[in-house]
This record gives C-alpha cells, sequence and structure tokens, in this order.
C-alpha cells in the first residue's frame, strides 16, 4: 500500500490541539471577510451617491502605519470608518462630526484630523489664539472656527469673552454683541455675565443650543466634562439630546440669562469705537463682537411671497407632530426626503414633495429607495421640476411645467441647504484660508 499514514499518538494529540485553533482561525477569517464585506457595501453607495466628501473635520488614515486593528471603527459612533484591504477607509464620509474618538483610539497614531479635501476646500478664518480675528473687536468661538465639538466650543466661547473684557467699551456701546447661541454662545453669555459686560446675545431660532437643538430626537450626545462660567463644572458624558438642552435650558433660567431670540444678524459695519450688528429687527452698537455662529450657516430661504407665514419652517425636529396634518416639502436633498418619508409615515398625513430639479441627484440610496417606497404606497406625492411660487394660510401656489396648481397644507418645510456665513465673514475683511486636507 503506497501513501497510507500511520496515525499514532502523536498525530492524535497534535489533531486535537490544531483542530480548535483552525475553527478559531476559521472564524475570524469569515467575521473578517464579512466585516470588510459591509464596509465596501458602505462604500459603494457612499460613491454611487455621491456622498464623498466629510462636511468639516474629517480623518485621514495613513495606510502605512494602519495595521486595521479596528479600534478605530469600534470608537466612531456614527460608523464613518470601515475596514477594507485590512486598512481603515472613509467609508460614509458624509456623516463624520469631526469629534476624532478614532484619531484617540488609533494605538499606532496612523489617523489625524484634516478639513477639507483635495477636491473640496473648507474655509477656516484666521484666529489668533486670543479668538481674536485679523479685524480688531471681532472674535470668533466654537466651530466656525473649525473645532467641532460641543466641549470645544464651550471652552473656546469662555475664553474668547476673556479675552474681551480686557476691551471694554466706554461711553454707550455695549461691550459685545455675541452672535449666535450654539454651545460656543452659551457658554461666553455666561461668561459676559459672570464678567459683568454690558452685552446683547442674539440667536437667530426661537431656542438656545445651535446644532445641538437640530439634533434627531432623542439622539445621544457624546461629550465630555466642561467648566461653564457662573455655573461650574457641568459632568455630562453620554447625554440625550432633550436632557442637555434641558440643563442647559435650567442654567439660563437660573442665572436669568437675557438672549434675544428671532434675532438674525445680517451685517456688520465698522463704526467709531467699533462697530454696529444691525439684524432684520434692530441694532447694536458695540465694540467687540463674538461671531459664535457655528457651520451650519442659515437655513436659505425661497424668496416666495407669504414665506414669513408661521407654518413655514426650515427644519423638521419632530415628525410626529405632522400626524393628520397635510405638508408640503420642498427640496431635493437628503433631508428633504428624510423629512417627506418621516411625516409620510405618520398616521392620517398627507405629503407633497416639491423638488425643482428633474430627478433627485445627490443622495443617499436608502432614502431613494425609501421614498419610492412611500411613494408607490400612496402615502406621499413628488411634483418634480416644481417651484414655489407663493404661500398662504392654508395653502401653496406651486408651478409645475406651464399649469400651477393650488396644494391645500398645514405647514410648509423647506429643506433648501443653509447660506454659509463666508461671504459675510469676508465682507467684514476677515482673512479666510481656504484647506484642502490639512490640519
Ligand atoms: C448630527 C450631528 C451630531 C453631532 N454630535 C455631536 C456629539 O455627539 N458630540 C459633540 O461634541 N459634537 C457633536 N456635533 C458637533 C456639535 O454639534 C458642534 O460642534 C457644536 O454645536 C458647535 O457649537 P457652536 O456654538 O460653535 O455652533 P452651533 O451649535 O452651530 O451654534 C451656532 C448658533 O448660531 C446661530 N446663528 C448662525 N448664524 C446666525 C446669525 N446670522 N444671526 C444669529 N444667529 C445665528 C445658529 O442659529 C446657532 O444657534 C454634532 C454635529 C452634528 C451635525
Amino acid at each position: 500500500m503506497v501513501g497510507a499514514v500511520p496515525i499514532n499518538g502523536d498525530t492524535l494529540i497534535w489533531v486535537a490541539y490544531a483542530a480548535p485553533l483552525l475553527v478559531v482561525l476559521l472564524l475570524y477569517f469569515v467575521k473578517k471577510r464579512k466585516r470588510e464585506d459591509r464596509s465596501r457595501n458602505v462604500l459603494e453607495n457612499s460613491v454611487k451617491s455621491g456622498l464623498t466628501e466629510p462636511p468639516s473635520l474629517h480623518p485621514v488614515i495613513d495606510p502605512s502605519i494602519c495595521v486595521g486593528s479596528g479600534s478605530c471603527t469600534r470608537a466612531c459612533p456614527e460608523k464613518t470608518l470601515g475596514i477594507i484591504n485590512g486598512k481603515a477607509h472613509l467609508v460614509n464620509p458624509t456623516v463624520c462630526i469631526g469629534h476624532g474618538a478614532c484619531a484617540a483610539s488609533c494605538p499606532l497614531g496612523a489617523i489625524k484630523l484634516v478639513f477639507g479635501t483635495a477636491r473640496r476646500g473648507l474655509d477656516i478664518p484666521y484666529v489668533t489664539p486670543n479668538f481674536e480675528t485679523n479685524v480688531p473687536g471681532i472674535y470668533i468661538a466654537g466651530e466656525l472656527g473649525g473645532m467641532g465639538l460641543i466641549r470645544k466650543a464651550a471652552e473656546q466661547g469662555r475664553q474668547a469673552i476673556e479675552s474681551i473684557a480686557q476691551n471694554r467699551a466706554t461711553g454707550d456701546d455695549l461691550d459685545v454683541v455675541i452672535v449666535g447661541a450654539g454651545p460656543a454662545g452659551l457658554s461666553a453669555t455666561l461668561g459676559a455675565m459672570d464678567k459683568k459686560l454690558r452685552f446683547v446675545t442674539i440667536e437667530q431660532e426661537d431656542s438656545l443650543g445651535g446644532t445641538v437643538y437640530h439634533y434627531p430626537r432623542n439622539k445621544i450626545v457624546m461629550t465630555q466634562p466642561v467648566t461653564l462660567p457662573l455655573a461650574g463644572k457641568i459632568k455630562v458624558g453620554e447625554i440625550s439630546k432633550e436632557s442637555l438642552l434641558e440643563l442647559w435650558q435650567g442654567i439660563i433660567r437660573r442665572f436669568h440669562i437675557p438672549i434675544s431670540y428671532g434675532q438674525r444678524m445680517e451685517k456688520i459695519e465698522p463704526a467709531e469705537g467699533g462697530f454696529v450688528v444691525k439684524t432684520h429687527k434692530s441694532e447694536f452698537r458695540a465694540r467687540n463682537i463674538l461671531l459664535s455662529i457655528g457651520r451650519r450657516g442659515t437655513p436659505r430661504k425661497l424668496g416666495v411671497p407669504g414665506e414669513e407665514h408661521p407654518k413655514v419652517i426650515y427644519r423638521l425636529i419632530d415628525p410626529e407632530q405632522y400626524r393628520g396634518r397635510k405638508v408640503l416639502v420642498v427640496g431635493g436633498g437628503d433631508s428633504a426626503i428624510e423629512a417627506a418619508v418621516s411625516i409620510a409615515d405618520q398616521p392620517g398625513s398627507e405629503v407633497t414633495l416639491s423638488y425643482r430639479g428633474e430627478a433627485f441627484g445627490r443622495v443617499k440610496e436608502k432614502n431613494r429607495e425609501r421614498l419610492a417606497e412611500a411613494e408607490q404606497s400612496g402615502q406621499l406625492a413628488v411634483r418634480l421640476s416644481s417651484t414655489v411660487l407663493r404661500i398662504d394660510e392654508g395653502y401653496a401656489e406651486i408651478a409645475q411645467g406651464e399649469e400651477t396648481h393650488l396644494l391645500e397644507n398645514d405647514y410648509v418645510i423647506v429643506c433648501a441647504g443653509g447660506v454659509l456665513p463666508t461671504p459675510m465673514l469676508k465682507e467684514i475683511g476677515i482673512q479666510v484660508e481656504t484647506k484642502y486636507g490639512t490640519e
């Protein structure tokens, strides 16, 4: 007999030891393969939907250092990163919010955080270490300056006010106008109270919180303890959006903090000894201005008659609020589709989605599918190549091709993107540097 291998005791011992090891290895490789397949799918979808550019601060991975340990993918709650060919990749770039948990978790230091990409530059205003811009008296704190985190925005707001307190006004002028009541503006406002400055805080929205106010309902906010002027150390880690806003509201009530809501800064003009800040309602003279306006901009308006009607809103917070209502959603991006579909899911609601384009372009595949399903089930009507002409109490008039239609509605939700503050900064003379994937 040729080729027969005698099985002796030693061989059996080897098999007994090797078999479990082989099973473990097999399971490891199957799991790894599945993980890589998932990452490839996510990346493919992002590319197919044209969603390849991160909005702000984001990680870049050095492939010569990365060993694909996966610590970064586990650290990222937004699931921005995946592993492909044994290396970390930015597979879902548009959901990145730049908190840098990935970079902190990498044991080899293979990740750095940068602004912009080679294809899409990001404008970052020039600020000195005390948060003053190149225009003396105008300061910037928070995300507008490029720092995309709640704790850091709040810290910068506090420090910026400390610098401003060294440069108080004379005469009747205010010491400072604080623009924006997100984490940076809130902290700055508390600092201004603490330092007994003469100040006004203006906020274009009807409530404080900035970007946090617009997070999806029940979103878990990941932050770290922060020291707020007057209030002291706030020990928060993971907290729901609602609880965080409640906490801030409580501080505002406790210290009787005045914030002027529904007031949008439109222009800054130089004046003797300082500036005049013009809003759409009034104007303020001040020695200094602190811009804590974030990077999300002011919602883009349609510019049609009747838009000032209170039924017109620019961001969807809670779809349940529209149960049983007729709603017109205007826009053609992910946020418009997400708003339309989530309202259409509410019992008794009737939704029309109006978009001026001929087709939905750069939107997530999943949203495209959800929209098609909602349309097919009759929950939602889509009107492409349509524009809103005017809005009135119980209806809106839209033009579609040669025809015009009166659509009955209780609410109009406009999701037409935001007007970013860069042109306004440049107009005031603030130097802005466009970063193409640099720190
Ligand atoms: C979906 C999402 C999830 C996030 N999750 C986290 C997280 O878990 N943890 C974390 O630390 N960070 C998170 N971030 C980032 C964080 O929200 C921001 O970094 C932070 O809110 C920035 O604070 P800010 O005060 O600089 O600006 P913002 O919060 O953007 O506030 C700016 C304020 O200025 C107002 N404003 C703008 N223009 C004007 C004007 N012309 N006149 C008057 N008011 C004006 C705006 O209405 C707004 O209220 C997330 C961001 C997003 C988009």
